[in-house]
């Protein structure tokens, strides 16, 4: 038997093929089997590894349709050929698909410039840098130029096909890179991979690299193709594996209530232990729904935040919270602050994106132990660090916030101080709270930490279900009341305290409700501005207007001024560059523009 030329080569490679089959689909052969045709096959190599190329052609298909099932079903079919085959490159796969080389929390980011990108393109293929700047501006995606490039370029010998894996590990060095010379040694690993590219390989490490892949693929479902693709072709089987498609047979609304399922496990624990590395070899050894036993809420790793869905007054909220017991908080404006207290004395803080803030906040890092109680032993308080006026002892705006130096700060040199409020307890004493009732969390916090005024206070609250009273407290809470600056709070966060009061990570809770004055009925003012500038698009916008610049009269001086800049609005799709196309007047309403 040997490996026929064209799949061995993956330029046909097809993951949108209708009754894919992860075996015989593939562009790529089992370890096993690929060491037993050692005689048979030359470039034994590339057999044992995912090549680069079934990463590029199932990026090339999730890109050319706007289907989200779709683009799952594709992105599971590659998944499945990988568990069977190559189970060990899941993990690079992953994080290749999610464009990330490492969990959010340590901080690794690819985000190359366009120039050093532009330069090295430049350099492997012998054109000038003049004409790559001027493809670049004219097609608007670095990548189309790159792969364009690429393919117009003879090479004397075939340098190695390239891996996932290999890739993978190249992306990890360049973003881990610092010290001298390091923009010609990050040219030098570019070059090297982009002379091995074929086809739209150029095209999507390129766009790796720039730290963008554009082919409109949310984290949400790259968990959910790898939960229906662990649904469909079970990891846990020997070679052949006996499931291949678990789906056959059964109807199609069961099979998707069994994806769901599944997906929902590896999202929720994707949300308690945002870390790949821990979550895929777990995967691929243990039952699925085994998977929250082994990769639970840890203090050190940072969880993802639970989020709240908007409304538009009381009466909503009366409506959804009808039969269920709630409570009301303000809803601060500053930085989320996850605070975890490690047992071993340490104390991080992280941002809602998952990001280490811990050097930010020093002088929160300082205050905590003095407001533990001695029966805590390790923690996770969820919060939110709003700026803070010491003189006057006062809420600032988070414009304040923002001035705040990001990393590394100086205790003694931090001039925008910040008071913490403690709004909910996630994790103590090595036990997880998140499937606790959000009544009994709150009842922990308070047990569990005391307030200093102005450094840690626990968030404002009240409970009623009288519409007059919430309705008073969601003014209050934006003018403000005594001691605290008017425009303080931007509305309220109303949470269920028994039932459905869980921390609800993997989606956007109904459990818990935003009243923020921006979307309330009746509040909030239009303004007419007028569209005074056009901004090139770029990637899917190439050619036509990327966003717009606004402004307002100023009838004294007669002149415009400029407010802001917008998206491109829905009107613009499909609109060339031609100012004939921008409408010259339109309402935008204040806090949305
Ligand atoms: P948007 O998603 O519209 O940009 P946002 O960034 O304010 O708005 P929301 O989902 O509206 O996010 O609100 C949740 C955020 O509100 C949390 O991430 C947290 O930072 C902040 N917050 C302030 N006070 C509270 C509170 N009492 N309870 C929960 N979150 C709060």
């Amino acid at each position: 038997m040997t490996i026929s030329k064209s799949k061995d080569d993956g330029k046909q490679y097809n993951p949108s093929k209708t009754k894919y089959h992860p075996i015989e689909d593939a562009c790529w052969k089992n370890n096993e089997k690929a060491a037993s045709l050692l005689c048979s096959v030359v470039d034994l190599t590339i057999n044992r590894k995912v090549p680069y190329l079934a990463v590029a052609k199932t990026f090339e298909a999730i890109e050319s349709i706007s289907a989200r099932l779709k683009m799952i079903e594709i992105l599971s079919n590659f998944f499945r050929s990988v568990l069977v085959l190559t189970p060990d490159d899941l993990t690079y796969c992953v994080y290749m698909c999610l464009n990330k080389v490492a969990p959010s929390y340590e901080g690794l980011e690819l985000g190359i410039g366009e120039n050093l990108l532009m330069k090295t393109i430049a350099q492997a293929t012998g054109r000038s840098l003049e004409k790559v700047k001027e493809d670049a501006q004219q097609r608007g995606d670095l990548g189309l130029v790159a792969e364009m490039s690429r393919s117009n370029q003879r090479t004397m010998f075939t340098p190695q096909k390239l891996t996932v894996r290999g890739v993978f590990t190249k992306l990890k060095e360049i973003a881990t890179m610092s010290g001298n010379a390091v923009t010609s040694k990050k040219i030098d690993k570019i070059k090297a991979m982009f002379v091995a590219c074929r086809q739209s390989e150029a095209r999507y490490l390129i766009r790796s690299l720039g730290g963008k892949l554009r082919i409109g693929l949310a984290e949400q479902s790259v968990l959910h193709a790898l939960g229906q693709a662990v649904y469909l072709t079970p990891p846990t089987q020997e070679y052949p594996p006996k499931i291949i498609d678990a789906g056959k047979g059964l109807s199609s609304e069961t099979v998707k209530k069994n994806i769901e399922e599944v997906s929902l496990i590896i999202k929720t624990t994707y949300c308690e232990c945002p870390n790949f590395d821990a979550i895929i070899p777990v995967l691929l050894k243990e039952d699925v729904h085994d998977l929250p036993k082994h990769c639970k809420l840890t203090p050190g790793i940072p969880l993802k935040p639970m989020l709240a869905h908007p409304t538009k007054g009381v009466h909503e909220v009366l409506q959804r919270f009808e039969d269920s017991a709630f409570t009301c908080e303000y809803k601060y404006d500053g930085e989320r602050a996850q605070i975890h207290i490690l047992e071993n004395g340490k104390i991080h803080v992280y941002s809602r994106n998952q990001e280490d803030n811990t050097s930010k906040y020093p002088d929160i890092i300082t205050r905590i132990p003095s407001i533990m109680k001695d029966t805590v032993k390790s923690a996770i308080i969820d919060s939110e660090a709003v700026a803070w006026d010491r003189e006057k002892n006062q809420i600032l705006p988070f414009q304040v916030l923002s001035t705040r130096k990001r990393k590394d700060a100086d205790a003694a040199d931090i001039k925008v101080q910040v008071c913490v409020y403690a709004f909910d307890l996630l994790y103590l004493n090595g036990e997880s709270l998140v499937q606790e009732s959000f009544c009994k969390r709150r009842e922990l916090l308070y047990d569990s930490f005391s307030e200093s005024p102005g450094e840690f206070v626990f968030a404002t609250s009240t409970i009623s279900n009288n519409t007059d009273d919430i309705a008073e407290f969601l003014e209050e809470s934006i003018k403000g009341k005594l001691f605290e600056a008017s425009n303080s709070c931007e509305g309220l966060m109303v949470k269920t305290l028994d039932v459905d009061a869980t921390y609800e990570i993997a989606k956007r809770s109904r459990n818990w409700l935003k009243l923020k004055k921006d979307y309330l009925e009746g509040v909030g003012d239009t303004l007419d501005v007028v569209v005074i500038g056009g901004y090139i698009g770029t990637g899917k916008r190439t050619g036509k207007y990327g966003g717009f610049l606004l402004a307002v009269y100023d009838e004294d001086n007669e002149e415009y001024q400029t407010i802001c800049k917008d998206g491109a609005p829905p009107w613009s799709s499909g609109s060339v560059l031609d100012h004939r196309s921008l409408p010259p007047v339109f309402e935008s309403r204040r806090g949305h523009i």
